[in-house]
């Protein structure tokens, strides 16, 4: 018997139109690339979107059309954000840290017709723009007066919405339409499209501002540190104005000094983004003795938070961290590790630890299971580990121009983790698929040893992989990255772990080098491996 409610389509319009209707004053403050810092509000949000969207149809942009962006986070990013999918088209959003024949592959992949890019891209851009086979279009995102003449021919972004009408009626069409493309940074093979669609977005905006996850109110000021253009900045751009945040956007300086001043002038209360930003962030506290008296929360994901970054947030500035697992392919959020009643219980300090050591819980909307290596589901005990498995509206189903679905018959996803689940759906993550090592048949996790590693005075970034080995086939290689200017010893970090860790997971040896990471800052074990292939045949 079908039910007799409405069948209203959920859009992402839909989100810019009700901010604007119940959150129009809130403020928006986004810094820019060599311009002064720009104010406005949701209404203003709404406006410049409508003239951007009319300005895209004069462009001949149309509904199933892609439009890339090369940026970082701006309001003019974030109008990107909702007029390419409010018309319909999809966005898709460039990694500019990726090598320039991915970006090409991906924009070529893409069929981009339009290229929007910040001033400081316009290098990149001239290198890559003889490669792009479907760009017709390109705009810096930049006022008329500061657009550099001469590259590519680009118009300016101001230029091109002045005089627009700011207002439009957004078009409502299917809920599974694709609104954003993503690509996966490709540690193996070409990068993979993820193609968000409408329903994707809006569920996982909804469920990112429940308590069980970011848990917004009104009253909180919101500072997205992860990329717009890496799988949407974790929807922080769609959640903040659902709950009527203030949204406070960095651009590309992610540097301590930069990050605090937007802290402490803005009132931030709640931040996000990879491990590596909060490294730099809690030096730069710790070397100029400031304090974030504003912040309350600061999620962090991408990697494994280490136990003392968590740790020192909470200690020494009473900032709560909530750790955050997800991935291009999840939209990305999978899980978030926020409180509950029955962690509570056991006291503060039992309930720090258990949220420090997993990557978070379950979230209504996406089912999360572990699968044995013979198949059958894990027990969720909290100990038994295995291929990590993830289904719901948020999943990808298949990649974006493949012939295949990427997912199982009936939904479910690999997503490449080890992981254990416990009986109040609390997920940890105990390594990669291709990271995972294996000694004299036994599993050693790479991802406890790099968290216990990071730990020992010094060491800013703690790398551990599999190298072949003579008798036990793979043993653990320690790679550590010392803070700058810091000497640490073998000796030392040896001695740091031997209390820490099973005597046979102590790694055979401890080599010092710059660490490399990837174009979503996590450690590159595949440029690791290759280097330290030979170090233990002796
Ligand atoms: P990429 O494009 O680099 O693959 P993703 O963000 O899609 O970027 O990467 C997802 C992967 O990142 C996950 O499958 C997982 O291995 C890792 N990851 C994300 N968050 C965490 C976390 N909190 N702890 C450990 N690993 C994480």
């Amino acid at each position: 018997l079908p039910g007799l409610m409405q069948t209203t389509p959920l859009m992402i319009s839909g989100i810019l139109t009700y901010a604007q209707q119940a959150h129009g004053t809130r403020e928006i403050v986004s810094k820019l690339i060599d311009e002064p810092i720009w104010r406005y509000d949701y209404a203003g949000l709404a406006r410049r979107s409508a003239q951007l969207a009319h300005a895209l149809r004069r462009l001949g942009v149309q509904p199933g059309d892609r439009v890339t962006s090369l940026a970082w986070n701006t309001h003019r990013h974030l109008e990107l954000f909702y007029a390419v999918p409010g018309l319909g088209a999809v966005l898709h959003t460039a990694n500019p840290r990726l090598f320039d024949e991915q970006i090409i592959y991906t924009i070529n992949h893409a069929e981009s017709g339009v290229l929007f890019f910040d001033r400081n891209f316009a290098a990149l851009v001239e290198r890559i723009a003889p490669h792009l086979t479907t760009v017709k279009t390109f705009v810096m995102l930049s006022d008329e007066e500061r657009t550099i003449p001469g590259t590519v021919g680009a118009i300016s972004y101001e230029s091109l919405i002045a005089g627009e009408a700011q207002a439009i009626d957004w078009p409502s069409f299917d809920e599974n339409a694709g609104a954003f493309l993503c690509y996966t940074s490709g540690t193996t093979g070409d990068p993979k499209g993820v193609l968000y669609s409408h329903r994707a977005v809006v569920l996982h905006a909804m469920a990112g501002g429940l308590n069980s996850a970011f848990g917004f109110t009104a009253f909180d000021v919101v500072m997205p540190c992860s990329s717009l253009y890496h799988a949407t900045a974790w929807g922080l751009p769609f959640s903040a104005p659902i709950c009527g945040t203030k949204l406070v956007l960095p651009a590309d300086k992610m540097d301590g000094a930069s990050l605090h001043a937007l802290i402490e002038g803005e009132g931030v209360t709640f931040t996000g983004g990879v491990p590596t930003i909060w490294t730099m962030y809690l030096t730069w506290l710790e070397q100029t003795g400031r304090r974030p008296d504003s912040l309350k929360r600061v999620v962090i994901g991408g990697s494994a938070v280490p136990r003392a970054m968590a740790e020192a947030f909470k200690r020494l500035y009473g900032v709560s961290v909530l750790q955050i697992w997800g991935m291009t392919e999840t939209c990305p959020i999978g899980v978030v590790a926020t409180p509950t009643p029955s962690l509570a219980v056991l006291g503060e300090e039992a309930m720090d630890e258990a949220i420090w050591t997993r990557q978070g819980r379950l979230q209504f909307g996406i089912e999360l299971k572990v699968e044995a290596e013979d198949g059958s589901d894990a027990p969720r005990d909290g100990e038994s580990s295995g291929a990590l498995k993830v289904r719901g509206p948020w999943v990808v189903k298949r990649y974006f121009r493949q012939e295949a679905d990427a997912a199982e018959a009936d939904g479910w996803f690999d997503t490449g983790d080890i992981a254990t689940l416990d009986g109040h759906g609390f997920m940890r993550i105990t390594d990669r698929q291709k990271d995972v090592i294996k000694s004299g048949g036994e599993w050693i996790s790479s991802i406890d040893l790099e968290n216990v590693a990071v730990g020992c005075p010094g060491v800013k970034i703690a790398a551990v992989i599999g190298v072949p080995h003579p008798k036990w086939e793979e043993r653990p290689l320690l790679v550590i990255e010392p803070h700058d200017g810091v000497q640490v010893s073998k000796a030392e970090v040896l001695d740091y772990l031997t209390p820490r860790i099973v005597k046979w997971w102590t790694p055979d040896d401890v080599v010092f080098a710059a660490v490399p990471l990837t174009a979503t800052g996590k450690i590159d074990k595949k440029v690791l491996r290759t280097a330290w292939r030979e170090h233990l045949l002796g």
